[in-house]
C-alpha cells in the first residue's frame, strides 16, 4: 500500500449524500416555515396541519419534476456533446490528436511527452480521452433521472416529517417555538453531519444551515403575524 492510498479524499462522495441533504434541509425548512406561518397568523391546529400536509405534497412533487428535468437535459446534452465528438474522431483523427496534445500541454507536460500521452491514450480508448480531457465528462454517462426525481421526493417527505408531526402533537399554544426548535436543531445536526462527510468544519456546515432555516422561519412568523393583525 502506498501512502497516497492513505489520504481519504471526498469530493467523490459528497455528490449523493448532498442531494439527499439538500433534499431533507428543503423538506424541513419549507415545511417549519410553512407551519409557523400560519401558527402565527392565529390559524387553528387543523388548518396548521392541513396547510402542512398539502406544503409536502406540493414540494415533494416539485423537488422531484425539478430533478428529473435537470438530470435527464443534462444527459442529453452530454449525449450529443459524445456524438459529436465520435464524429470529429472520426473524420479528423490527426486534428483531434494534435487537440488533446495540446490540452496535456497545456497541463504542463513537454511537446514530445505530451504527444505520446495523446497517442497512447487514443489508442486505448479515443473517445473516452476526449470525452475526458477535453469536454470534461465521462462516456459512460449513467443518469438515472427518475432514480433522481424519487430521491429528492423522498428525502424532502422525510425532512418535511419531523415539523409536521409536532405540529400534530405539540399544543397550539406554543407550537411555533416547538417547531422552530426542534427543526433549526436538527438543521443544525445535519449540516454538521454533512460538513464531516465532506471533511469541512463541523460548526461552520452546522451554523450556516442552522441560520438560513432559522431565518426563513423568522420571516413566514413575521409574514403570518402580519396577516393575524390585519385580516
Ligand atoms: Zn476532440
Amino acid at each position: 500500500m502506498s501512502y497516497l492510498e492513505h489520504e481519504d479524499h471526498k469530493t467523490h462522495r459528497v455528490g449523493w449524500l448532498r442531494a439527499a441533504v439538500m433534499g431533507a434541509n428543503d423538506g424541513i425548512v419549507s415545511t417549519a416555515s410553512l407551519i409557523i406561518g400560519v401558527a402565527a397568523a392565529g390559524s387553528s391546529q387543523d388548518a396548521i396541519i392541513v396547510a402542512g400536509v398539502a406544503g409536502l405534497v406540493a414540494g415533494a412533487l416539485s423537488m422531484a419534476a425539478g430533478e428529473y428535468v435537470s438530470v435527464s437535459s443534462q444527459a442529453d446534452t452530454e449525449l450529443a456533446d459524445l456524438k459529436i465528438e465520435a464524429v470529429a474522431l472520426e473524420a479528423y483523427p490527426e486534428q483531434e490528436k494534435a487537440q488533446l496534445a495540446e490540452i496535456y500541454e497545456n497541463r504542463g507536460l513537454t511537446p514530445e511527452l505530451a504527444k505520446m500521452v495523446a497517442d497512447q491514450l487514443m489508442q486505448h480508448n479515443a473517445l473516452d480521452a476526449h470525452a475526458r480531457d477535453e469536454i470534461g465528462i465521462s462516456v459512460n454517462v449513467n443518469a438515472q433521472p427518475l432514480q433522481a426525481a424519487l430521491t429528492s421526493a423522498l428525502t424532502f417527505t422525510v425532512g418535511a416529517a419531523l415539523p409536521l408531526l409536532l405540529a400534530w402533537f405539540a399544543p397550539l399554544d406554543t407550537l411555533i417555538y416547538w417547531v422552530g426548535f426542534f427543526c433549526i436543531a436538527l438543521l443544525a445536526i445535519m449540516g454538521a453531519i454533512a460538513a464531516y462527510a465532506g471533511g469541512a468544519s463541523l460548526f461552520k456546515g452546522a451554523f450556516r444551515v442552522g441560520f438560513w432555516g432559522a431565518l426563513a422561519m423568522a420571516l413566514t412568523a413575521v409574514v403570518g403575524q402580519v396577516f393575524e393583525v390585519t385580516v
